[in-house]
Parts: C-alpha cells; sequence; structure tokens
C-alpha cells in the first residue's frame, strides 16, 4: 500500500467524520483552509509523542489514536479554547494495516468526542512518532494564559490526580482487579477538559494542565505570574482506587505524578462565588495564591518541582 492509498483509506475518513465551523479545505490540496471569524483569535499547539518515550514500544494502537489527540486538545482546554480541527505528522516504520486500522479507530473516536476535525498531515517512514497540531478558537482577548494569578486567588484543580501517574506500575498486570482497572483507564484514556476549560472563561485568572505532575504544572503557573502559592493536602482529589491501592503514598502521586490531563485553576474569590453551580462541583479548591514566590504545602516550603524535562534526568 503506498502513501496516497494510506492516507485515503485511513485518515480521509476521519476528516469528513467532523465538520469544524471554521475548517473550509481539509485534506487533499497542498495546504487546509480554516477561516476565522471576525472577533475571534486563533489559539494553537503542536505536541509530539515518541514511541519508548511518551508511550510504551508495541503499544495499543487504538490507545495511541486517542491518547495523541486528547492529550493535544488538553492544551486547548487549558487555554479556554472551542476545539476546532487538527493535522497529523505520523512517521511509521512500515505501511502495517492492522495497526493502521486500530491506530485510525482510535483517533476517529477522539475526534468525534471532542469535536475536532482532522485537517491535513503528513506522512513518512522511520522510528514511530506522531506530531499533531491542534486548532481552537476563543473571543478576541479571552483565552486563558497561565501569568494572571493574582495574591489572593483560590486554587482549584478538577476530577482527582494521581490515578494516571500510578496506573504505569500496573501496565503489564495480566488480570488487573477492579481498581487497578479504573486507574489503566485514566493512563489509556485522558479526557482533556475541554467543556470546564471554556466554562471557566471569565472566571478563571489562569490555567494550566496537568501533564507533568501538579507540583510541576501548578510550578508553570506561580512562576508567569509572579507570585507563590499555599497548598493544604488534605485537600487535594484523590480517588478511592488510588487510596485503596497505594494507602499513604497516594498523596505522592497525586503531587508529583503525570498524565492526568486535569485542570489547574487560579479563580479570584469573588469569581469562585459567583461561579455557576455546574463549575464549582467539578472542581476541588485546594489553596490559595500569596505574594511571596515559592509553594507551601501544609506550612513547610515545598522544594520546587520540575516536571520531566526530556534533557536533564529526574532528580
Ligand atoms: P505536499 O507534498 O503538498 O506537502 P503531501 O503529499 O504531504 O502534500 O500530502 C497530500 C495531502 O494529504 C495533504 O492535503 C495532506 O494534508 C494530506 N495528508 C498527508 N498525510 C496525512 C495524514 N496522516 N493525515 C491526514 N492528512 C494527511
Ligand atoms: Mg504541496
Amino acid at each position: 500500500m503506498g502513501e496516497f492509498e494510506l492516507i485515503r483509506r485511513y485518515f480521509l475518513p476521519l476528516a469528513r467524520q467532523q465538520t469544524a465551523r471554521s475548517l473550509i479545505l481539509g485534506p487533499g490540496d497542498d495546504c487546509a483552509i480554516q477561516h476565522i471569524p471576525a472577533g475571534r483569535d486563533l489559539v494553537f499547539s503542536m505536541d509530539t509523542l515518541v514511541e519508548g518515550v511518551h508511550f510504551p514500544r508495541n503499544y495499543r494502537p487504538d490507545y495511541l489514536g486517542w491518547r495523541a489527540l486528547a492529550v493535544a486538545a488538553s492544551d486547548l482546554a487549558a487555554m479556554g479554547a472551542d476545539p476546532e480541527c487538527f493535522t497529523l505528522a505520523l512517521t511509521m516504520p512500515a505501511a502495517d494495516e492492522q495497526w493502521l486500522a486500530g491506530f485510525a479507530g482510535g483517533l476517529r473516536s477522539a475526534s468525534n468526542a471532542f469535536g475536532m476535525a482532522l485537517a491535513g498531515g503528513d506522512t513518512t517512514s522511520g522510528p514511530l512518532t506522531l506530531t499533531l497540531q491542534v486548532h481552537g478558537t476563543v473571543e478576541h482577548g479571552a483565552a486563558i494564559r497561565r501569568a494572571g494569578a493574582r495574591p489572593g486567588d483560590l486554587v482549584a484543580v478538577s476530577g482527582t490526580l494521581g490515578d494516571a501517574g500510578a496506573a504505569l506500575d500496573y501496565l503489564d498486570e495480566a488480570s488487573p482487579s477492579p481498581d487497578v482497572t479504573a486507574l489503566l483507564d485514566r493512563y489509556h484514556s485522558p479526557r482533556p477538559r475541554l467543556a470546564l476549560g471554556s466554562a471557566v472563561r471569565g472566571i478563571a485568572s489562569a490555567a494550566v494542565d496537568i501533564s507533568d505532575g501538579l507540583l510541576a504544572d501548578l510550578g508553570h503557573i506561580l512562576e508567569a505570574s509572579d507570585v507563590g502559592a499555599s497548598i493544604d493536602s488534605a485537600r487535594l482529589p484523590v480517588s478511592p482506587h488510588l487510596k485503596r491501592l497505594k494507602g499513604d503514598a497516594a498523596l505522592d502521586y497525586a503531587l508529583r505524578s503525570g498524565d492526568d490531563y486535569e485542570l489547574c485553576l487560579t479563580i479570584p474569590a469573588e469569581c469562585w462565588r459567583n461561579a455557576p453551580d455546574a463549575v464549582r462541583k467539578k472542581l476541588s479548591v485546594i489553596g490559595t495564591v500569596e505574594s511571596p514566590p515559592g509553594l507551601i504545602l501544609d506550612g513547610k516550603p515545598c522544594g520546587a518541582d520540575a516536571g520531566f524535562d526530556h534533557f536533564r534526568s529526574r532528580p
């Protein structure tokens, strides 16, 4: 099967699945065309996944297809942007039809779930690597940045933390228990908080998605905003699955492990008081933003957590 046949069979159907409001021309020409309506900003980001670095070797292709778009779309959620479309640069060692069918299936599910159309891409041979560029739009000036946190704001997170990171301990489990299965699902099928991201536009002063762990990613907000924060570990949302499996160590996963793709937000106190119930219900308040730089955990200064760095080994 040649390059063009492969694209036609596996990827063009995805382009027709979704009709992004703003996508004028999808794959097949030299470029795709996206219309940006007057008064809106284009918000875009790129993510690369390398086999053996970002996902295990011989990883299930349908999981990979979902995961690739989910983690890329999570950055749109963190900006409060409405998802529109994406491009896919796919490098793979060979055109294995079974693998392609699985991968395209997972990608199609994600594309439908997030309402994002495939706008185009590039297909090459080489070590398995995926690069996705995601496009979203937002009302002019309304994107939520990392730099907006102010002393007195509340720090809040969505969902539960630590589940996906803890799942890495169980990837090879032959017959996983229900608790382990719940964690594995968090790792294999991350659900970007797109609806929540757009719901907190005008409410959150800063936002980041938690890909590298709460301490590391909250650290990015604090650094960009030139503030500090105080966090109360007892308020961290931890799933019953993680608590049962890891006991006292669950807290460490919730603070330091990545791959959850929940949102960490800062919210001015009055915006929190006036926020719709639907938003408040999805968030746990875990602390407050303070003027002195640095992170205080349960009253004690907490060492900086740099998170994952590809060019530096973990401490
Ligand atoms: P060009 O040589 O002009 O850069 P390509 O031959 O790379 O174009 O691609 C031809 C068309 O197929 C383009 O519209 C491109 O967006 C699309 N395409 C290539 N690979 C993919 C892919 N993996 N997924 C979706 N569209 C793709
Ligand atoms: Mg061309």
